[in-house]
């Protein structure tokens, strides 16, 4: 048990990887443009109001915020960006209400050992380990990594 313990912190040890943008992954700065983004009510580029988003009009890249907050959720996304980032989701969320669902997990800890195991399968630090934050890539490589746990409707 504690040997499998070790080999679990060994494998999830974060690779390098070259210095992040932190700005555009956290959504202050376009990745497209290098403008900074507007923040705006979605009507602004929806045909009704989900909420606030963070913009840049020019790119018509946006990202959503953290519920009743100006944080963004990650980078800003354009349209095909966002395609990708609901076909990973679509995918990955099964793995994590699979684990609610077999396990008897909260959401919380369900989702954190899900993207736990992501960032091991993917290579990245786990704290960079979130689709908010990927590229299409990168959303892809979550599909291919979770598409054996998909099951429709769950
Ligand atoms: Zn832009």
């Amino acid at each position: 048990m504690v040997i499998l313990f070790v080999i679990g912190v060994v494998n999830l040890t974060p690779k390098k990887m070259s210095e992040p943008n932190l700005k555009v992954l956290n959504g202050e700065v376009c990745p497209y443009c290098g403008g900074v983004p507007t923040f705006v009510d979605s009507d602004s580029v929806y045909t009704r109001s989900y909420g606030m988003l963070w913009v840049c009009e020019p790119c018509e890249a946006w990202v959503g915020v953290h519920n009743g907050t100006d944080k963004p959720l990650g980078r800003l996304a354009d349209k095909d960006l966002r395609e990708a980032k609901i076909e990973a989701h679509k995918y990955f969320d099964c793995l994590w209400r699979k684990a609610m669902r077999t396990r008897g997990w909260r959401k919380s800890k369900a989702r954190n050992t899900a993207y736990d195991w992501l960032a091991n399968q993917i290579g990245k630090p786990r704290e960079y380990t979130h689709i908010g934050m990927f590229d299409e890539a990168e959303c892809f490589r979550v599909v291919a990594a979770c598409k054996e746990f998909y099951e429709p409707n769950l």
